[in-house]
């Protein structure tokens, strides 16, 4: 494997707590403009290995390369989120008492203060990209409203466009869709597409029918490896992700 094209390549990767080896040799490579579903049971190593991707935690082992060959394991976390790789958790933390359009201003690349960013003459390339934004999210008609009065679905949105403000050249979105309506999750998955247009994207999520709507390679983790890898069909009909899903 190259990293040549790659925007996220991780090789043999292993990250160990008391003893416990949480990732185990993990290898994972994600073409750039690919959207990435991750799958697997709960302790799988999947926060794990995000916490690798975003400089949280440090493995002891293996490579970590961003965007061909930024080593990210000489980068710290601020560092990381600098050079382009945000992170949306699976909680939504938006400026509740701030509208849908401010939340999206506060959150635009740059050294502005938050009082120069709500106070100061909006340029106009803000605003065209800010009302860019909002249409990607579906919140171009809730722009005046306070981010308090959103529905849950609604400011997990509103936080993938904080996120979109930053420029990020990869998203990696923890569980973006619990919680939410099958209507929102449905939109969701649109959504997601659309913003993968433009960006490489990870998904990191349990809900099944929403990742067969995304339509992308899958990624099966199980004690901090790679179990399985393909179409969700593929990854879904493999004996040992069977076995590990239903805990035997
Ligand atoms: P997932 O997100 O797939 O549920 P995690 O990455 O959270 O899995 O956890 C993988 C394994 O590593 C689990 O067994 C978990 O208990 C362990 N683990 C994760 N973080 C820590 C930590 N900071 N200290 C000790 N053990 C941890």
């Amino acid at each position: 494997t190259t990293k040549a094209g790659t925007i996220l390549y991780l090789n043999g990767v292993s990250v160990s707590f008391d003893g416990f080896r949480a990732i185990n040799d993990l290898s994972l490579v994600l073409d750039k403009g690919e959207m990435r579903a991750i799958i697997g049971p709960n302790g799988a190593g999947k926060t794990t290995m995000m916490d690798i991707i975003t400089g949280k935690t440090r493995p002891d082992k293996g490579e970590v390369f961003f965007d061909g060959n930024i080593d990210l394991t000489r980068h710290d976390e601020p560092g990381i989120a600098n050079l382009g790789i945000g992170r949306k958790f699976q909680k939504p933390t938006v400026f509740e008492s701030h509208t849908v359009e401010d939340n999206i201003r506060l959150s635009l690349k740059g050294e502005r203060s938050v009082f120069a960013a709500l106070f100061a003459k909006n340029s106009v390339a803000d605003d065209r990209r800010i009302t860019e934004i909002l249409e990607t999210v579906r919140l171009d008609g809730r722009r005046d409203a306070l981010a308090a009065n959103l529905s849950h679905g609604q400011k997990q949105w509103l936080e993938i466009g904080m996120l979109l403000a930053q420029d990020p050249k990869l998203l990696l979105v923890d569980e973006p869709v619990a919680g939410m309506t099958d209507a929102e999750t449905a939109e969701t998955a649109r959504l997601l597409k659309d913003i993968a247009r433009e960006h490489s994207v990870i998904v990191v999520e349990h809900d099944m029918h929403f990742v067969r709507e995304l339509d992308v390679k899958v990624t099966c983790l199980h004690e901090g490896s790679v179990l399985a890898e393909g179409p969700l069909d593929h990854v879904a009909a493999d004996q040992r992700v069977v076995e590990v899903y239903l805990g035997r």
